[in-house]
Order: C-alpha cells, then sequence, then structure tokens
C-alpha cells in the first residue's frame, strides 16, 4: 500500500537539501533496481535535493548508459565511502528489496544507522523499516517510484532522465511489458515516460542489444543441453565453462527465461557455478501458480516473487540438481 497522506507529509519534511540522503538496492543490481535508483535520484535532484545511490556490488555494462549511473557508488569497491554515507545518513531510500539480508555487506551497516529508512519494493514479506511502500502486485520497483511521485503531486517534475530510467526499471522488470502483473496503469505510466522523452527504441536497443560474443557462447552450449523433466526445465553452467568462455558479468542474465519458454514447461530452474566461491546460483521461474518464491525459501535459502526467485546452495553443481528434482517432487506431491 502507498504511504498515507500522514506519512507523506513526514518524508516530505524529510525531503530537504540539508538532509542527507542515500539510496540503496540490492545485490546484483537488475534494471529495476538500478532504474528505481536513478529514477528517485533524478526526481529529488528536481526537487533541488542531493542523494547518493550506493549499490552493494557492480551491476552490468548493459545498464551503465543510463543518466548517472556511473555515478553510483559500489559498495564492494569503495567500502568506506558507502560505510561513512550510510552511518551519517538522515534518510535511506530502500528500494526493490525486502531485507537487509539482500544487500550484501551493507546490510550490517543498515540495520545499525541511524537515519529513517524508507522502504519501497515489490517482493513479498518485508523487514520492518521506518515507513514502507510494499505491493507485490506492481510490476516494477520503478512504476512504485512513478506512483510515488505521483502521491508527492510532483508528476510535473519528471523529466528525460527519470523517465529513461524508470522506463528502463519497468520494462527489464515486466520482461519487456510480458510478464502477468504487467497492467494497464503500467502502460499508462509508460505511455507518460515517453511523452516525457524516454524513447523505447533507444532504450531497447541499449538495454537489450548487447550480446557480448562469450554470452552467445554460452547461451548456444546451454540451449544445446537444457533437459526437461516433469515440465521441469533445467539448465546449468559450470566455472570451467565460464572460465573458458571469458565470462563477463552480466553474461547470463535472463538465460532462465528459455527454459520457460519451452512448450508446457511450468518451471525453469538454472544452475550455475560461482567463479570465485563455492556455491551455486541458483535463478528460478515459473508460469501461473507454481510459486517459486515458497519453493526457494523452503529449499534454497532463497526467494523473491511468485513467479521469478533465486537462491544458492553449497551442495555440489550435481549434487544440486539431484536434491533439486527431489525437492520437486515433494513439492508437487503437497
Ligand atoms: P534472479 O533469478 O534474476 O537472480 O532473481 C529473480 C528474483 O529473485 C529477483 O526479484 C530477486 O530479487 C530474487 N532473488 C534472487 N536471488 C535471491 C536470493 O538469494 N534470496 C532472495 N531472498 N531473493 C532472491
Ligand atoms: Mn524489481
Amino acid at each position: 500500500m502507498m504511504f498515507t497522506p500522514a506519512e507523506l507529509l513526514e518524508i516530505n519534511a524529510l525531503l530537504t537539501p540539508e538532509n542527507r540522503i542515500v539510496i540503496l538496492t540490492h545485490y546484483n543490481p537488475d534494471g529495476d533496481a538500478i532504474g528505481s535508483s536513478l529514477g528517485l535520484k533524478h526526481y529529488l535532484q528536481a526537487k533541488g535535493i542531493h542523494a547518493d545511490v550506493i549499490v552493494p556490488n557492480d551491476f552490468p555494462k548493459f545498464l551503465k548508459w543510463m543518466p548517472e549511473a556511473k555515478k553510483a557508488i559500489i559498495g564492494e569497491y569503495k567500502r568506506k565511502v558507502a560505510f561513512d554515507l550510510i552511518n551519517e545518513a538522515d534518510v535511506i531510500f530502500c528500494l526493490d528489496f525486502n531485507s537487509s539480508a539482500r544487500i550484501g555487506l551493507l546490510g550490517d551497516w543498515l540495520v545499525r544507522a541511524r537515519a529513517k529508512k524508507i522502504l519501497i519494493d515489490h517482493h513479498q514479506q518485508p523487514e520492518e523499516f521506518d515507513y514502507v511502500y510494499s505491493d507485490t502486485v506492481i510490476p516494477a520497483t520503478s512504476q512504485m517510484i512513478y506512483h510515488f511521485i505521483e502521491a508527492m503531486d510532483d508528476e510535473k517534475l519528471v523529466n528525460k532522465d527519470m523517465a529513461e530510467c524508470l522506463y528502463t526499471g519497468i520494462m527489464t522488470d515486466t520482461g519487456g511489458f510480458r510478464f502477468r502483473s504487467t497492467s494497464a496503469t503500467t502502460h499508462r505510466i509508460i505511455a507518460n515516460l515517453i511523452e516525457k522523452g524516454a524513447d523505447p527504441s533507444l532504450i531497447t536497443s541499449n538495454t537489450w542489444d548487447t550480446n557480448t560474443v562469450s554470452r552467445l557462447h554460452l547461451l548456444a552450449l546451454i540451449l544445446g543441453r537444457i533437459e526437461v523433466v516433469n515440465n521441469v526445465a533445467v539448465l546449468y553452467l559450470t566455472r570451467d565453462e565460464l572460465k573458458e568462455y571469458g565470462f563477463q558479468k552480466g553474461d547470463t542474465e535472463g538465460f532462465v527465461n528459455y527454459g520457460l519458454s519451452i512448450v508446457g514447461v511450468k518451471m525453469s530452474a538454472f544452475f550455475m557455478e560461482d567463479l570465485y566461491e563455492d556455491f551455486i546460483k541458483i535463478s528460478f521461474r515459473s508460469k501461473d501458480d507454481v510459486d517459486v518464491n515458497q519453493f526457494s525459501r523452503k529449499y534454497f535459502n532463497g526467494g523473491g516473487h511468485i513467479n521469478a526467485a533465486g537462491g544458492k546452495s553449497y551442495e555440489s553443481l550435481q549434487g544440486t540438481i539431484e536434491t533439486f528434482r527431489a525437492r520437486v517432487e515433494e513439492f508437487v506431491e503437497e
């Protein structure tokens, strides 16, 4: 639910040029994380207020074209700067994550910070913050930023920079306006953003016509051995393969969706060995009422949304996939 009118007044009073404002988003930032954070930053700037965007770790090149993306402070590279900003902030916006566990090393700092903490997020079961705007039906946090700007009666401030960032966040989190929660409201907001200067063809091409050769080679490899059992697709990549093909950050973004594009498939899972540490990163996607958020929470230390979630495993790759198949059977029986 949107902040109450009383909360909006309190938030408005916090948004002053004197107050130090930080915007945080989740680990492995995606288009919506970066789009909503930068969109909010540009909105505050349009009100004459400076804010620093801090991300826990680096993000893919195909998101760095967004206005001021390169000014985002990357926590894993600039620990001291990030710590000081969080520690000394008066206001911290928490965007596109529901729990301090989702922001890596910044989580402890956030919990201890004395700032007023404002959550705007569309994931399920958010933790407690001073102000919470949570709505799991909205397809993107970037759309919620737009609703927040509307609620502040500031639509007139929406400019081209803001529009480009929010458009990108909505476009990426809806899979190009395809996922279930894409609504008429989403499209009305998109129409407004286009009127404010967002160029759909330019944004799409900046974000999606960005394949690297390594990505296409990796894609060819996993598509060649995709396996479907009981309407569940399994895809995987080993660390050695990542090395052999010259993996770059972001290369495997969206691979899991290929599993879901197969006729009849209800759930797709993509397992990838981490390049440096001994764990398996898992991405889940599903259709209809197959709840991968619940599944990942229950079995794979993860979470997310009903139809898109992620998790981790500390077993071997082979072991993880075997465990996964057994858990799917359990889950289906329930
Ligand atoms: P992806 O598969 O694109 O990494 O993640 C899909 C969705 O699941 C995202 O909305 C993301 O926020 C969530 N997610 C991914 N990994 C994790 C995780 O390890 N824990 C939790 N709680 N959510 C995750
Ligand atoms: Mn999101």
